[in-house]
């Protein structure tokens, strides 16, 4: 039975292994003197109902999804779902993703405000400590990872966010608190099942943000502190501790640090 189970989850990951592959045509740095717009963007792409906002201060690392690109996904949205460390890495390093992200049930939650996705109960926030990452990043930088993907617009529902932010803070000056959060059925399908001509969720990236202080001490990051943030290391996950983010924080009275990325945006 365990042998079972083993072998089932090894066939899983050779599957992954050979799907996600990372599309260097779609490599983007988001931001002034890279790719930047301001507002919706207005490209002549059909991508449904919803806006899509420059994600300034990420870099887009672009899985090779489908050779109809356009054709496939006209209509579709583009959101976010942020994910664990080890997840992202894993995928830039090897193309591989270790495990199905099952964890919403029937439906996959997704956002369109990279804002609220970054949130460290969404995107585990990691402080670069040594060996393994530091080919690919410095020592005491701090990464986050957070899935690109397009949603089906008849498939998904809009809703409100689900951190209880409710009135006390402002996520994302672009989307109003109650339909920053979508969930999009999946009709059993996996959010990485990039072949599936019948699934309603694809991954087409995974956006990037690595900063030398820790994000918490963004300008766009200010609203945790009003709406939710939390020492319980099971809910943010802050590769921190608690107490030190707050020193940081409050150590030059509140300064906030712009994102290299951010530069030359006046607010
Ligand atoms: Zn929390």
């Amino acid at each position: 039975m365990l042998m079972d189970k083993k072998i089932k989850s090894r066939r899983r990951k050779v599957k992954f292994r050979e799907e996600i592959k990372i599309d260097p045509r779609g490599h983007r740095i988001y931001g002034p003197g890279h790719t930047y717009w301001t507002g919706s963007l207005r490209d002549g792409r059909d991508r449904g109902p919803y806006p899509y906002y420059c994600p300034v201060g990420w870099e887009r690392y672009a899985f090779h999804v489908n050779d109809n690109y356009d054709e496939k996904f006209k209509g579709w949205s583009i959101s976010y779902h942020g994910t664990k460390f080890t997840y992202g890495l894993s995928i830039l390093l090897s193309g591989l993703a270790p495990a199905r992200l099952d964890e919403h049930g029937p439906g996959i939650y997704t956002t369109p405000s990279i804002i609220y996705a970054a949130h460290p109960r969404y995107a585990e926030i990691k402080r670069i400590e040594s060996s393994d990452e530091k080919n690919l990043y410095k020592i005491g930088q701090y990464v986050q990872y957070v899935l690109e993907c397009r949603v089906h617009p008849n498939k998904t529902k809009v809703g409100p966010e689900t951190l209880l932010v409710r009135g006390k803070a402002t996520i994302d000056p672009n989307f109003s608190n109650n339909v920053i959060e979508w969930a999009t059925k999946t009709q059993g399908n996996d959010i990485v099942n990039f072949n599936d001509p019948n699934s309603t969720v694809v991954c087409t990236g995974l956006m990037v943000r690595v900063t030398d202080n820790h994000p918490g001490l963004l300008r766009e990051s200010q609203w945790w502190y009003s709406g939710h943030l939390c020492g319980d290391k099971t809910c943010c996950f802050l590769g921190v501790d608690y107490n030190e983010l707050m020193k940081q924080k409050f150590k030059g009275y509140g300064m906030i640090y712009t994102n290299k990325l951010n530069e030359g945006i006046s607010t």
